[in-house]
């Protein structure tokens, strides 16, 4: 082997135990590309550098995403806005940036079934993963019924500190059905101890008024929006359902079904 060639092997190794696997792997190549183009040394490092950078981004935007658990991927580039045209895009775009999760303020996304809101969770928290930041998803079912658990087991603190952790909680589906006097307490306290800690992101296919019902006590539904609220965007979805639209598409639905709107039928006289 020539001396040029010993030489890029123990620079391999040196890039290995620096933990720069991708410069190490590719170096050959670099090295080639690199004199071919004359580039400076500076160029050199340069490029190296922002490869390496790059890597190690990409890494740590995956391993955020697994820790958070979304139950699928959803983008925010996949979302189809024009459908939905009372959602402000602005408003969607400026939290994707994550000034939201460094201010520890929250975010409420409302509306009916099918609008969206858990496609949008999903594609805030990725936005959020890809920025570094920890965070966690879960149904607000799940999450009272751990609680719940911890709680009876007398280890709720442990519990709660958990879930203090992430930077960015998601909470899907707060309101899909009333919350016995417990898991309501349990949620209050999960929201007191997050205030102004962390960020809290919730759907809810309630409109905020519907809150009593959902927590069966205003009080503790009030104490809990005054929290949730304090700092937080409310973003209303209210358009139609978009697996409506697909089925309707397909030709599933017909005009006798109830969730059938008579101005979005072809043809239905009105
Ligand atoms: P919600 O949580 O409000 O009930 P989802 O977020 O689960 O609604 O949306 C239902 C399905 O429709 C999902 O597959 C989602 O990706 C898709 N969807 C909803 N709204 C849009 C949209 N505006 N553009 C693209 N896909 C959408
Ligand atoms: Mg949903």
């Amino acid at each position: 082997m020539s001396a040029g060639g010993l030489q890029i092997e123990r620079l391999q190794e040196h890039l290995k135990t620096l933990k720069l696997p991708r410069t190490a792997e590719d170096l050959p190549t670099l090295v080639q590309r690199a004199s071919k183009k004359e580039l400076s040394y500076t160029d050199f490092l340069e490029e190296v550098t922002t490869r390496e950078l790059e890597t190690k981004r990409e890494r740590l935007t995956a391993m955020k995403t697994t820790m958070a658990r979304f139950p699928f991927q959803k983008t925010l580039e996949s979302f189809d806005f024009t459908f939905q045209p009372s959602l402000d895009q602005k408003v969607i775009r400026e939290l994707a940036k994550g000034r939201f999760i460094d201010d520890a303020d929250n975010v409420l996304l409302l509306g009916p079934p099918g609008v969206g809101k858990t496609h949008l969770a999903v594609a805030l928290g990725m936005k959020a993963c890809a920025q570094g930041c920890r965070t966690l998803f879960m149904t607000a079912s799940a999450m009272l019924t751990q609680l719940t658990r911890f709680h009876n087991e007398n280890r709720l603190e442990e519990k709660l500190k958990q879930l203090t952790q992430p930077k960015l909680l998601i909470i899907d589906e707060i309101g899909y059905l009333p919350l016995e006097p417990l898991a309501a307490n349990l949620f209050f306290q999960l929201v007191s101890r997050r205030y102004e800690r962390g960020s809290i992101l919730i759907t809810s296919n309630q409109s905020l008024s519907g809150w009593g019902d959902v927590f069966g006590d205003q009080v503790i539904a009030t104490a809990i929006l005054d929290r949730l609220l304090h700092h937080s965007t409310i973003l209303n979805i209210k358009g139609e359902s978009y697996r409506l639209k697909e089925k309707r598409k397909a030709g599933l639905l017909t005009r006798s079904e109830p969730y059938t709107q008579a101005a979005e039928v072809p043809g239905k006289a009105s």
